[in-house]
């Protein structure tokens, strides 16, 4: 999986692709699904999501640029597989997911693999977590018309925002960055399709 689909595509920082080789992605899908863990895609969750793609995952944590000393807020936290990748490079993760019994699920293969940097709640991700606020990263897995302001607000000065936005149909992931001593710096990167950021200031409950 690392020398076939994410080296082959330029991801080049060696701390990432130690991290993708290191959690075991077939622990976070039901058994069933667990032979083609590695496969090029995304995989089934249940409640209609799906764990992106090995690339997508590493192509957005190298461009989230996690350091040691990081504290990341992952939102849509989904199997939990995302958060585990990055809490093998980061300090801390903190993690947000709206549906209860995926936060739950999550939370138990994270302990069962002895992951103890990594904190939940179920809750709406746009409004970020300002209790654990300013994060050095924040990581969206899930597509919403425009990077959320509460996300935006959160961000440490240098910090690295990394998210899909769009259309309904169609996407890109975008970079933003809080500039030392002020402004917001943005670009879009490469396409991509992922299911819909559901709340406050992502789509309205019921978009699909
Ligand atoms: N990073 C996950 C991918 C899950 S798919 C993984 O590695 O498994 C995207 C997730 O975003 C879904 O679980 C969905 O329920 C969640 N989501 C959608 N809108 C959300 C919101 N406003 N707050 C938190 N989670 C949200």
């Amino acid at each position: 999986m690392v020398r076939e689909q994410l080296e082959a595509r330029g991801i080049r920082d060696p701390r990432v692709l130690q991290a993708m080789r290191e959690v075991p992605r077939h622990a976070f899908v039901d058994e069933a699904l667990a032979g083609g863990a590695c496969g090029d895609h995304p995989l089934p969750i249940g409640f209609g999501q799906t764990i992106s793609q090995p690339f997508m995952v590493a192509f957005m944590t190298e461009l989230l640029r996690p350091r040691p000393d990081h504290r990341v807020l992952d939102v849509g936290t989904g199997s939990g597989y995302q958060a585990a990748v990055l809490a093998r490079l980061v300090r801390t993760v903190f993690g947000v997911e709206r549906i209860p019994e995926l936060t739950l699920r999550a939370q138990g293969t994270l302990t069962r693999l002895g992951f103890e940097n990594v904190v939940l709640m179920t809750g709406d991700g746009t409004l970020g977590w300002s209790r654990f606020a300013p994060f050095d990263g924040i990581l969206v897995a899930a597509a919403g018309p425009e990077a959320p302001a509460s996300l935006l607000a959160q961000l440490a000065e240098g910090g690295r925002l990394v998210m899909p936005t769009g259309t309904r149909a169609s996407q890109r992931i975008l970079l933003a960055e809080r500039r030392f001593g002020g402004g917001i710096d943005t670009s879009e990167g490469i396409a991509c399709t992922f299911v819909p950021l559901l709340g406050r200031e992502g789509w309205p409950e019921g978009t699909s």
